[in-house]
């Protein structure tokens, strides 16, 4: 792509546990022990802004390998260190590679980082907000991560089972596009009356999102086996397609992100995917990339 472009790299579209998850001798995990190629690392963005600086969205532990798929997917060659970095809530996959930006690794001091207070809130007792120069980011008001980036974030508030931070989706207003990030959320209902929307369609057209990279964490309820899956609340895929029903003209590209292990979807050839792509929508895939 020409220098002077905005886009946004796709390095992670699993759950926070990943694939392989620890512990997890399910076939699929199993196949990624044993072929590097099968390995889902939990969700993640990076946007190259205009200017060439690089912008994080959540930080996982895999953020090494990411930032190499981010690399390679922009032609930047290797040593890429981001420039800012926002996070949408504090559960485990999204914030558990923060601690890499400090002595131990990267060695980093004032980075932006932005976020809601309550997780800033977080990181501090956690006590790994040392690299970060914190900007506590409300809902609603939209910020350039750096001064020359030429794109703007604004975090979008959706309700989540909050135990240690409220959950923020997070809207990239790029020059040309606009994308939604909304990796986790409890379920469509509460979502859309938080919106003030009657469907899915509605509140993403309302905010003139051109890609909308949604919560697929379950394919269908009983995913978990003998896990009582009220504990782990997430709308299902099977749930979101009824609401959405077929692409139509004018819709965004609908993206969906979060797959837990168990998710049939993750395999490309199953039903599951076939069904959701024959409606227009897709799954998100490691290193694609985002003209916004
Ligand atoms: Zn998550
Ligand atoms: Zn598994």
């Amino acid at each position: 792509m020409a220098a002077g472009d905005v886009e946004l790299v796709v390095v992670g579209i699993a759950q926070d546990g990943g694939v392989p998850q620890a512990g997890c001798s399910c076939e699929r995990c199993v196949s990624a022990l044993n072929d590097p190629a099968k390995i889902l690392y939990p969700v993640s963005c990076v946007i190259r802004g205009m200017d060439g600086s690089v912008h994080l969205v959540e930080a996982t532990r895999s953020l090494p390998l990411q930032l190499g798929i981010a690399s390679s997917s922009l032609g930047m060659g290797d040593s890429l260190i981001p420039d800012s970095v926002t996070l949408t809530h504090a559960h485990l996959g999204h914030i558990d590679g923060i601690g890499q930006f400090g002595k131990e690794a990267m060695g980093q001091r004032g980075v932006p980082l932005f976020a809601s207070s309550s997780v800033i809130r977080v990181l501090d007792e956690r006590r790994l907000s040392s690299p970060f120069r914190a900007n506590e980011t409300l809902p609603g008001a939209s910020f350039s991560p750096t001064e020359g980036c030429g794109f703007e974030l604004e975090l979008v508030r959706v309700p989540h089972r909050d135990e240690y931070s409220d959950t923020h989706a997070i809207k990239v207003i790029g020059p040309n596009h606009s994308l939604l990030f909304l990796p986790d959320h409890d379920n469509w209902g509460q979502t859309l009356e938080m919106a003030g929307a009657d469907s899915i369609r509605e509140w993403l057209i309302s905010m003139g999102v051109g890609f909308a990279m949604i919560d697929g964490t379950f394919w269908s309820d009983g995913e978990l086996g003998g896990r009582d899956m009220a504990q782990v609340p997430h709308p299902t895929i099977s749930e979101s397609l009824e609401l959405l029903g077929e692409k139509r003209d004018g819709d965004p590209e609908i993206i969906f992100i979060h797959l837990n292990h168990t998710n049939p979807a993750l395999d490309e050839s199953s039903n599951q995917a076939k069904y959701l792509s024959s409606l227009g929508w897709s799954i998100g895939k490691q290193g694609t990339t985002i003209l916004l």
